[in-house]
């Protein structure tokens, strides 16, 4: 059958791609449906036509999915964000286990691998502790500030998120504010003019420490002052206004460069028991609660003893490997972004923690060097970004020949991928736990442990 643009259908949606749009089959064609869930019957119109697949709208609901709910934010439908806040917190925790039990069977190829229960957040609202907003303008050249539109760059502006806390929502009203009074022009970032990019906001759970800085194509704004002022006025617990300086014109969030415009130089939280301090640069996780779950699962798997060498690759703040530094001989840290290693340090002298060391720079090309080096680490944790890791440190990792290898991963089918070449090297996996740190959007993480020369799969 010729499928084409317009045409009409009805389809059963029986899965969800990894971005959270619903998935159903015409005859000859995979067909994707935002908004859907699966179990739905839909009526659909055919958007875009590919060889093999295709994009459509739902025109009718036809007999509603036993996994819908009503949506809980009004601007579900347009924000790119959340994917999943019309489908029951039960329902979204088995599609994510579901997406990474199929990249681990049909990417990495081990069937038998034992994936244990998700762990699932206690909230779906309020838990993300940052944020990174982009400005942009609407049709009457107002300020839209809020989250892009899926696979966009559109700018759908939203009052209030409900995957942040209030301080966030009072931060972008402040923001908001100052901007209509005295702000520089709106940053657009196809002519690369303008000076406001984005709104930054991060917060410390535990402490209540929050961070607004402003990312701009600038030095300096004209009206620093009446900017911290704003924040001051409404924003509870603010610790820092700092600005960010991003001339690029790059598709990345932040420049390299921050200036402090009030207050602390950076933030602190509390975490496993520690306490982290947090440059706006450095990387730390995004749900707090959910971390130490996650934290909690890598260091059951990292089995210390207190005699080990751990090395914590991609380790920025350094969060992982001192959260378990207590029970290892000594840790070493590899991260690429000078702030976060700097942070890493301050952490270990803050906590007492005498065990641990870190290095600046690339993890596959430090790797390499301990290895050739002699350095021969009985633990080692990856915790790379979504991209994964490269074949050659997979090969150096099995090279150091550690007894345990700790993957923590924010991309199934990168983690499926890598664990395959693992595999092959003598590192199969031998259980796997999915850990829901962003309920509500379609990310998922996963922590595999793999053991040198045990067979599964
Ligand atoms: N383990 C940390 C951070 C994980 S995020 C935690 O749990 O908080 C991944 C980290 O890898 C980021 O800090 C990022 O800056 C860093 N990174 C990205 N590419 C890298 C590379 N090639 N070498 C070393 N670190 C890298």
């Amino acid at each position: 059958m010729e499928w084409k643009k317009n045409q009409e259908a009805q389809v059963e949606i029986t899965g969800v791609t990894a971005q959270g749009a619903g998935v159903g089959r015409l005859e000859g064609l995979a067909v994707f449906v935002p908004l859907t869930a699966p179990g739905d019957v839909v009526r659909i119109k055919l958007l875009k036509v590919a060889k093999n697949y295709a994009w459509a709208k739902v025109t009718e609901l036809l007999a509603p999915s036993p996994l819908r709910q009503e949506p809980d934010c009004p601007q579900f439908a347009q924000c790119g964000g959340c994917c999943y806040r019309h489908i029951t917190y039960q329902g979204e925790l088995e599609l994510k286990a579901q997406r990474v039990r199929d990249a681990l069977v049909r990417i990495g190829g081990f069937p038998q691998l034992p994936l244990a229960p998700i762990l699932g957040a206690e909230s779906r609202s309020g838990y993300r502790n940052k944020a990174l907003l982009p400005l942009g303008r609407g049709k009457d050249g107002q300020l839209t500030l809020g989250f892009y539109a899926v696979n966009s760059h559109r700018v759908v502006d939203c009052p209030r998120c409900l995957l942040q806390p209030k301080e966030f929502d009072l931060a972008m009203e402040a923001f908001r504010r100052w901007a209509a009074q005295y702000g520089d022009p709106i940053y657009d970032e196809t002519s690369h003019t303008g000076v406001l990019r984005r709104l930054y906001l991060r917060k410390g759970f535990r402490t209540g420490e929050v961070l607004a800085c402003v990312v701009a194509n600038a030095p300096r704004l004209r009206h620093e002052k009446e900017l911290v002022e704003a924040f001051r006025e409404q924003v509870p617990g603010l610790a820092s206004v700092v600005l960010n300086v991003h001339r690029d014109k790059t598709n990345v969030a932040l420049g390299k460069e921050c200036r402090t415009l009030w207050g602390k130089d950076a933030i602190e939280d509390q975490l496993c028991g520690l306490t982290f301090r947090l440059s706006p640069l450095s990387f730390y996780q995004v749900n707090r609660d959910q971390a130490e779950r996650l934290y909690e699962k890598a260091a059951e798997y990292a089995a210390l003893t207190g005699a080990e060498f751990l090395l914590d690759l991609y380790c920025g703040t350094g969060t992982i490997g001192l959260s378990m530094a207590n029970r290892a001989k000594k840790l070493l840290g590899v991260e690429v972004i000078p702030q976060a290693v700097e942070n890493a340090r301050e952490n270990a002298r803050a906590n007492g923690i005498s065990n641990a060391s870190f290095l600046c720079g690339d993890a596959a090309q430090a790797a390499a060097e301990l290895e050739a080096r002699g350095e021969r680490p009985q633990v080692v944790i990856l915790d790379p970004p979504r991209k994964g890791c490269s074949p050659e440190l997979v090969r150096t990792v099995a090279a150091m020949a550690p007894q345990r290898v700790v993957y923590v991963s924010c991309d199934p089918a990168t983690l499926a991928r890598d664990l395959k070449l693992f595999a092959q090297l003598g590192y199969p996996p031998v259980e796997a736990t999915p850990v829901d740190m962003f309920p509500g959007t379609a990310h998922v993480e996963t922590v595999c442990l793999l053991k040198r020369g045990e067979h599964h799969g």
